[in-house]
């Protein structure tokens, strides 16, 4: 192919969330600039496209800058000032002001009323097409370099050069390679978002069964490293899903991935009751009326499935799991108090979360400036979305991460 030498003031090197929010605002500030998507695939936003089951939750109804970054087990110190720049309120209003109304979950997501992904891909592409930024599709950057004031990027369509570039390529170790050659530092990439294999006879027969709220840990690392996460947990084929578990994946996905993935978890069913909330409900419920029933039967939590019910107590309790309420000696009370708010499993491997999945690690915090979205290390160089040691926790908080990300970095690259 004969090479093509093209000079843009501004060049992206991918056409994902970060890329083109960060065109788009680049382009609305300093619309005399020639700017450039260059992107390796046929078509661009095509995480965008299938994010969030093809609705794309776009981001979270999250309104103080300093919650908001409770959701992000990497970077949630350096995130504070970024998102007091631009956060989930000013995505809601920028999507707004173009059209794009966004409505809310009861868990706090929020997805275009469309329900529809395309949506946000036709509002950022029309943006990009009228503020004439050229997308060039089919178009790999494998290399660049910095000579003097300029950039030289090498690509499968020929040479291309700059004089502001943004790095927005995702998780590709192509890029991390090229960024780490020119000397910056690449935290190891590892996945996030993952749901646990769990083979254990309790919950062999119980695919599809759900809990409102549970608690996980993990008994054998310290609370201080990694904390216990709750909400809905999802019983599957494989094992054990839902945002209780994928929030413990991304908090705890370097650990993991030093684990092999093999560890043990340990589940209060009743969260936020504790155990001697839970014992007080035993013994009342004992004592009551109810002292005539079957324990397998009949008893006081109704956030407990009886399937469930009946698999933990019949493992835990062998033979007295036959027994009423009022024949329980204190032994068997203390071994359902145990198995209601500390039931071990062990996690033997991790399945993909095809709703959303990210990978932690990418280029190190520390030398980034994060007012710009600026490498510290090669001015003119700027950064953003998950090319950068940062991810959340499900929700919308990974797109949010892009759009404050390629806002920031746009309005800085718009200016001379
Ligand atoms: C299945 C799935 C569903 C998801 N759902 C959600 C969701 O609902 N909500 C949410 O908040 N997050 C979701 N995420 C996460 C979210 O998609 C990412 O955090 C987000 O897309 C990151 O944006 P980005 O622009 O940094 O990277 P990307 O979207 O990955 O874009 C990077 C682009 O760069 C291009 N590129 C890479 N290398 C080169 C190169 N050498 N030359 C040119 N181009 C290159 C790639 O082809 C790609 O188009 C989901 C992820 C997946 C995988």
């Amino acid at each position: 192919m004969q090479a093509v030498d093209q000079y843009f003031d501004r060049i992206i090197i991918g056409g994902g969330a970060a890329g083109f929010f960060a065109a788009v605002q680049c382009a609305s500030m300093a619309p005399h600039l020639s700017i450039a998507i260059l992107e390796k695939g046929n078509d661009v936003l095509s995480k965008v496209r299938i994010s969030g089951g093809g609705r794309c939750n776009v981001t979270h109804a999250c309104l103080d800058p300093d919650v908001l970054t409770t959701f992000y087990p990497r970077g949630n110190k350096e995130l504070r000032g970024p998102f007091r720049t631009f956060n989930c309120e000013d995505t809601i209003a920028w999507f707004e002001s173009k059209g794009v109304k966004l409505k809310t979950e009861p868990d706090g997501r929020m997805f275009p009323t469309t329900d529809d992904s395309s949506t946000i891909i036709k509002c950022l592409y029309e943006e990009a097409r009228q503020k004439q930024v050229k997308i060039l599709t089919a178009t790999r950057v494998d290399s660049f370099s910095k000579k003097d004031s300029h950039f030289l990027l090498n690509t499968n369509k020929g040479q291309f050069s700059c004089e502001k570039l943004m790095v927005a390529s995702g998780s590709s170790a192509a890029q991390w390679s090229t960024l780490s050659a020119l000397g910056h530092k690449i935290v190891p990439s590892v996945p996030s978002l993952f749901t646990f294999n769990i083979q254990d006879a309790r919950i062999d027969d119980l695919q599809g069964i759900s809990l409102e709220c549970v608690e996980i840990s993990c008994p054998e690392i310290n609370h201080k490293t990694l904390s216990a996460q709750n909400g809905p947990l999802l019983i599957t084929h494989w094992g054990m899903s839902g945002p209780a578990v994928l929030r413990l994946s991304a908090w705890g996905a370097r650990i993991f991935h030093e684990k092999e993935y093999r560890f043990d978890i340990s589940i209060n069913w009743l969260y936020p009751m504790h155990r001697s909330q839970i014992l007080e409900t035993i013994l009342d419920y004992k004592h009551s009326n109810n002292s005539k029933q079957k324990i397998l039967t009949h008893y006081p939590f109704r956030q407990i499935p009886i399937r469930l019910w009946k698999n933990l107590l019949t493992r835990a309790l062998k033979h007295s799991a036959e027994k009423n309420w009022a024949d329980l000696n204190k032994r068997e009370m203390d071994i359902i108090v145990e198995v209601l708010c500390d039931s071990k499993f062990k996690v033997n491997g991790k399945s993909t979360f095809k709703e959303e999945f990210v990978s932690a690690g990418g280029v190190d915090l520390g030398e980034i400036n994060l007012k710009k979205f600026e490498s510290k290390i090669i001015p003119g160089l700027y950064i953003a979305g998950e090319a950068l040691n940062i991810d959340a926790v499900t929700g919308g908080f990974n797109f949010q991460a892009a759009w404050t990300g390629g806002h920031i970095a746009g309005c800085s690259m718009a200016e001379d």
